[in-house]
């Protein structure tokens, strides 16, 4: 090429340069043609990235439905796996914009992140092998069988609370929990309903879910602290779907075959 065309070259490189610096940057801020998610990679029916690589669950639906209305394409998400015990670091570190990944809105998270919901409502339950009859509610674990949930989580720390004698095994994921339970390596695992339900259909007649749920856990989105901005507009994302009817859609396409009847949904926290 000729030295002017070359000068040109270089002129229109260097200016599409800071573009596409920025474009690597990840997490929020620098790059307007994308947004980053964080959700779980591993919990059928709520946020699951399969073999090809893409992505189901109602996590994942009631994310990207946030998402159009926040003005970005399916394909400008970027999803981001967002294990329990990483959410609030993941949010506080401007790595995901915002986290849907079965994320119980409570009062120690406020203190470093805030939330947008709730867009679901559901509570802990316990899941063991399908041939167990001695386990039958959180109580009957204190009799030396061995309970997994994970690092960081809502019901690992109530167990903790409130049933000190149990002997309690913290993973990382409730995937590995689950491929403990059924080696027999544990006992049970514990940790929502809803979350439960989605391992028990995904191998059927291997486990069963014992006892009634025996907290409320109410699943926020979770997004930088006092980010009322960012917040506000996601409440209206949640609503909208809510009233059009594409929470209900999600909710039975995802979690109905799990054998959850589609309850209303919740109301958008003042
Ligand atoms: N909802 C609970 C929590 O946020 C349990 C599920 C999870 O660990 O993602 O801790």
């Amino acid at each position: 090429m000729s030295f002017r065309v070359r000068v040109a070259a270089a002129a229109v490189l260097a200016a599409a340069l800071p573009l596409s610096l920025a474009a690597c940057g990840g997490g929020s801020g620098g790059d307007e043609n994308k947004v980053v998610i964080g959700t779980k990679f591993d919990q059928p029916g709520l946020g699951l990235k399969n073999p090809d690589g893409s992505m189901s669950g109602f996590d994942v639906d009631v994310a990207t439905y946030v998402a159009e209305q926040l003005g970005y394409t399916p394909d400008q998400i970027e999803w981001k796996e967002a294990p329990s015990g990483q959410r609030e670091t993941l949010i506080q570190n401007g790595q995901v914009d915002f986290i849907a990944a079965t994320y119980s809105i409570t009062d120690a998270r406020k203190e470093k992140v805030s939330f947008a919901g709730p867009y679901l409502v559901t509570g802990q339950s316990l899941l063991v092998r399908a041939d167990n009859s001695d386990i039958v509610g959180a109580e009957s674990l204190e009799n030396n069988k061995k309970l997994c949930s994970v690092t960081g989580s809502t019901p690992a720390q109530r167990i903790k609370d409130k049933y000190p004698g149990v002997q309690l095994q913290q993973y990382d994921t409730y995937s590995a929990c689950v491929e403990a339970l059924k080696s027999g390596a544990i006992d049970a695992v514990t940790t929502d309903e809803v979350i439960l339900a989605g391992y028990a259909a995904q191998d059927p007649g291997t486990f069963k879910l014992v006892g009634e749920p025996f907290s409320e856990e109410n699943y926020g989105i979770g997004l930088k602290k006092d980010d009322s901005e960012l917040q506000t507009k996601i409440n209206d994302a949640i609503t909208k779907m809510e009233t059009e009817g594409a929470w209900a859609a999600a909710f039975e396409k995802n979690l109905g075959p799990a054998g959850i009847a589609t309850p209303e949904p919740p109301a958008i926290a003042k």
